[in-house]
């Protein structure tokens, strides 16, 4: 999270390396503008005065989204290896195609929804032979365990990056860099769940009462799963009800109801009860099929103008959409046992009584809405903290993806798009107009997001060279006046 403080580390001392772009972290956003600036054949100059990638991961390309256990995306399998399709590429990844059983399993099953920990798979294996390319033709450096700290804008407009290898923390190094490509992911924190309880309008969970995210929870296996909530389950002879409830009603939610009625329903799981504060909505491809489902749709607020998609961004899909379905239709996961019921605690002072009773007889709470961003500190020159502009779904971003501070300035050169930050529905990338959260997704990052943040970094670094060219024309002249006085050179250091 963006720090407070303004305790930003100065420079080891040593000569500082220079690059025209760094990219904090390579995860499916940062590897999208990658991916995108490679087959626009813009790396290079992108990279003109080097392009640095830093993450504080070792394999790189998959972020969190490989990480979770048994979650099925929300996207289907063609969507993500459309994101591996271009002429440029055949000479890079071209044989993943044709080889890869991943590659091979997704394509023969296109319009399925993969499992993400496989989508995670393959995405570390094109990005990974994407970048051993870039560093072998391009002038592209790569950090790979490399923790960033802080962001330090300088007061000639170029950034200043402090970082650490996660082995040696004490080691602080700097680089300096005239455009930053930032996604550091997004956060869930457990202290967030009494905002989210007074935002609800109910009391939050008393002390005691186990609470976690529903990110840290997909990343565990059934048996980590077990592990973590057995202690708090009583048991089945103290005739009591073992509650989980969840706070938020849109994809993570669903997928971790499924994961606990699965995991949790054999070892002494009785109820879920999920709070949300707005209707669960379903996604569909077309106003039709909506139509054919039974499902009634708002064709002014509803329906993306772009795809004519129904619920495009806010509708549950695949894997979520039938667990949704069987949890409206019988109040259970088909084929598990713990009871769910869903309380739309916005709806009426009998459902919002019942939200309060339920987290009040909970053994456990999840917060599952939503992400903040994960940011390092952003400092100005002085160290003093640049305060962003944040609202629903994170830091708000102008069209090219620069955050905004809180006078509405865009700060120049510095870009994020990635979970925590994000662009809002518009006129281009489209959505339903009722979705008022933030535009994520693999396919988005390395098309029409990745395209934006491309035009961005070279605007950014094309007006840089003009003004670099303006300085060095001074210089000189003031080079040629004291050279003429002294007889001295100069030379200017880079890596
Ligand atoms: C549960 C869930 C399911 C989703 N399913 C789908 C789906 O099916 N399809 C889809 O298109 N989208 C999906 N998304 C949305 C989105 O595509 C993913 O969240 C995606 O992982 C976001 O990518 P990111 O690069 O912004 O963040 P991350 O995946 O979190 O990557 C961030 C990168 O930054 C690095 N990093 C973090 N902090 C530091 C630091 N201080 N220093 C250096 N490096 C750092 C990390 O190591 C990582 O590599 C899903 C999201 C969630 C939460």
């Amino acid at each position: 999270m963006q720090s407070s403080s303004a305790e930003i580390p100065e420079s080891s001392g040593s000569v500082p390396s220079d690059y025209s772009c760094v990219l904090c972290g390579a995860g499916p956003a940062g590897m999208g503008f990658l991916f995108c600036a490679f087959k626009s054949g813009k790396l290079a100059e992108v990279a003109r005065n080097g392009l640095l990638i830093i993450d504080k991961r070792v394999s790189l390309g998959a972020g969190k989204l490989g990480d979770y256990v048994n979650v099925t995306g929300n996207s289907v399998a063609k969507t993500f290896l459309a994101c591996l399709e271009h002429e440029r590429f055949d000479d890079v990844f071209g044989d993943i195609r044709e080889f890869n059983a991943l590659h091979r399993k997704m394509a023969a099953d296109p319009d399925a929804a993969p499992l993400l920990s496989e989508v995670g798979q393959l995405l570390t294996l094109a990005a990974e032979r994407l970048i051993a390319h870039l560093v072998e033709h391009f002038d592209v450096d790569v950090l790979r365990g490399h923790e960033i700290e802080a962001i330090r804008r300088c007061k000639d407009g170029r950034f200043e990056i402090v970082h650490h290898d996660t082995r040696k923390q004490a080691e602080r190094r700097l680089v300096i860099s005239d455009t930053v490509v930032m996604n550091l992911g997004g956060s869930q924190r457990v202290e967030e769940v009494d905002e989210l309880c007074r935002t609800l309008d109910i009391p939050p969970p008393g002390n005691g009462v186990m609470i976690r995210t529903s990110d840290d929870l997909l990343r565990l296996t059934k048996t980590q799963l077990v592990g973590t909530f057995a202690p708090v389950f009583a048991p089945p002879t103290a005739g009591l009800t073992n509650r989980i409830s969840i706070i938020g009603g849109s994809h993570s939610a669903f997928t971790m109801i499924e994961r606990l009625a699965t995991d949790l329903g054999g070892a002494g799981l009785d109820e879920i009860s999920v709070i949300h504060r707005s209707p669960i909505r379903l996604f569909f491809e077309t106003e039709h099929d909506a139509r054919a489902w039974g499902y009634a749709v708002d064709p002014v607020t509803d329906i993306c103008p772009v795809t004519q998609r129904v619920n495009r961004s806010s509708g549950l899909r695949y894997r979520a959409f039938e667990v949704a379905c069987s949890v409206m239709s019988h109040g259970r996961v088909a084929g598990t046992k713990p009871r769910i019921e869903l309380i739309d605690a916005a709806s009426g002072k009998a459902a919002h009584a019942r939200a309060a009773a339920c987290l009040a007889n909970s053994c456990a709470v999840i917060h599952g809405a939503g992400y903040g961003p994960n940011m390092s500190a952003l400092v100005d020159h002085r160290g003093a903290t640049i305060p962003l502009q944040f609202s629903q779904g994170g830091i708000e971003v102008d069209k090219f993806g620069r955050p905004l501070d809180i006078h509405g300035d865009a700060i120049r050169g510095l870009f994020t798009f990635g979970l925590g930050a994000g662009f809002r529905p518009d006129a281009e990338i489209g959505s339903e107009v009722a979705f008022t959260g933030r535009i994520y997704g693999v396919w988005i990052f390395h098309h029409d997001i990745g395209a934006r943040i491309l035009a961005g970094v070279l605007k950014a670094l094309a007006r840089n060279a003009v003004a670099r060219e303006a300085e060095m024309i001074s210089t000189a002249d003031d080079d040629r006046h004291e050279t003429h006085r002294s007889g001295r050179g100069q030379t200017r250091p880079r890596r």
